[in-house]
């Protein structure tokens, strides 16, 4: 499809600069031969005023000197004396006929001033050498408009690779985003199915287990497609914030407190650190600032094992709030760490947690750009791994 579109925009981009170039070629070229015909006029003017004032000064006309311009300036004399041609003629009168009547020469007849003359010269100069100068004029254009056609269809298939490039890519990742999608929602739904049908045939002590699974996978789907609507919606540009001041210490204290339960249940610590004194206000989205922490501390959390430690903690320097949240966990191979914020990326450690669709850090990613922040991961000292945000 973008190979079509690619070739139409190429024509249509080299069709138009073709166009306005073939355009102003033959305005030039119109110009300059108009120009080459007019200066050879006007020297032929000249040259026909000269010899007039030449043969008027001389008593006699003389044969040599009218051979002698012939040779010299590519001018043919045709001499008759009462309309009678002269024996010197260098062409026949049926040649001269011929020529003249051709538009091939340009013509005049010169009368001597003496009056009783009843000579008649007629003056032919040949047009060839000039129609030979413009065809070769002519050809040297077509041949170097055919190289700018051919440079600019390249130069145009070129730009619209580049052009385009962007869109395709956009198209391949939306497309691996939707079979992601795809792949992530078939599982829930095949338990979901499954279990619907056990449920039927189920005796009714077993039926609570079935409806408890179906209830899971169907929250489970829920979080998945409010995920997959939070990046479809800033795909399209659309991750709108509503910035506004806000005690970032309260916001880190409320998630802190929100996890506690899980920390718990999971047997992991839990630590928040807060710095000692009082902080300037932030500008940030309240609700969207606790789902990156959210994701940060729910990640944290979830790749620590059993007896681990999660610890929270805000720094404020130079302007800068950075929320880091440090584990010390199954950590992040350096290959990983390079692609944890691509769409639906789960390290291979990570496959197996059922909670997780590779969603989370990518949606945090974009929030944090969204608020002109920026979001990296280290290795944690002694192993583990350490986010930070830096708004
Ligand atoms: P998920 O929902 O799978 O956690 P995320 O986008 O949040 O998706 O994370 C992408 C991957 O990054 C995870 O699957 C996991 O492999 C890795 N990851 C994220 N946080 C951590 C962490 N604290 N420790 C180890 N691995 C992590």
């Amino acid at each position: 499809m973008f190979k079509k579109v690619r070739i139409r925009l190429t024509l249509l981009c080299a069709g138009i600069s073709i166009i306005i170039m073939t355009v102003m070629s033959f305005i030039f070229l119109y110009v300059s031969e108009h120009e080459l015909y007019q200066s050879k006029l006007q020297s032929f003017q000249n040259d026909i005023n000269t010899i007039s004032a030449n043969l008027d000064s001389q008593s006699v006309i003389s044969m040599e000197y009218l051979s002698r311009m012939e040779a010299q300036d590519n001018y043919m004399f045709y001499v008759t004396d009462n309309g009678v041609p002269f024996l010197y003629n260098s062409i026949t009168s049926e040649k001269f006929e011929n020529n003249f009547s051709k538009n091939n020469y340009l013509t005049t007849v010169i009368y001597p001033k003496d009056k009783d003359s009843t000579l008649e010269i007629t003056v032919l100069c040949s047009l060839m050498p000039l129609k030979k100068q413009i065809n070769s004029q002519r050809l040297r254009f077509i041949l170097i408009d055919m190289a700018a056609v051919l440079i600019l269809s390249v130069f145009s298939w070129l730009l619209t690779g580049r052009l385009l490039a962007p869109v395709i890519e956009n198209q391949k990742k939306q497309n691996e985003f939707i079979a992601s999608a795809s792949h992530e929602l078939r599982t829930p739904l095949a338990v979901i199915l499954s279990a619907s049908e056990c449920l039927s045939d189920a005796p009714a002590d077993k039926q609570e287990g079935f409806l408890k699974t179906i209830r899971q996978e169907t929250l489970r789907m829920s979080s998945l497609v409010n995920d997959m609507l939070a990046l479809s919606s800033s795909g399209s540009n659309r991750f709108s914030i509503k910035p506004k001041p806000i005690e970032i210490d309260t916001l880190l204290i409320n998630s802190y407190e929100a996890f506690k339960p899980m920390a718990h249940d999971k047997n992991v610590s839990l630590k928040l650190t807060l710095p000692k004194n009082a902080l300037p206000l932030c500008n940030a989205d309240p609700d969207r600032l606790s789902q990156v922490v959210s994701i940060l501390i729910h990640n944290a959390i979830s790749y620590t094992p059993t007896g681990g430690r999660v610890e929270i903690t805000l720094v404020y320097n130079k302007e800068r709030f950075y929320i880091s949240v440090k584990d010390n966990g199954i950590g992040i191979s350096d290959e990983d760490k390079k692609k944890i914020f691509d769409r639906f990326y789960r390290a291979e450690k990570a496959r197996s947690d059922k909670g997780h669709f590779g969603l989370g850090l990518s949606i945090a990613q974009e929030i944090v750009a969204a608020h002109n922040g920026s979001i990296n991961v280290m290795d944690a000292y002694g192993g583990g791994s350490i986010f930070t945000v830096i708004i």
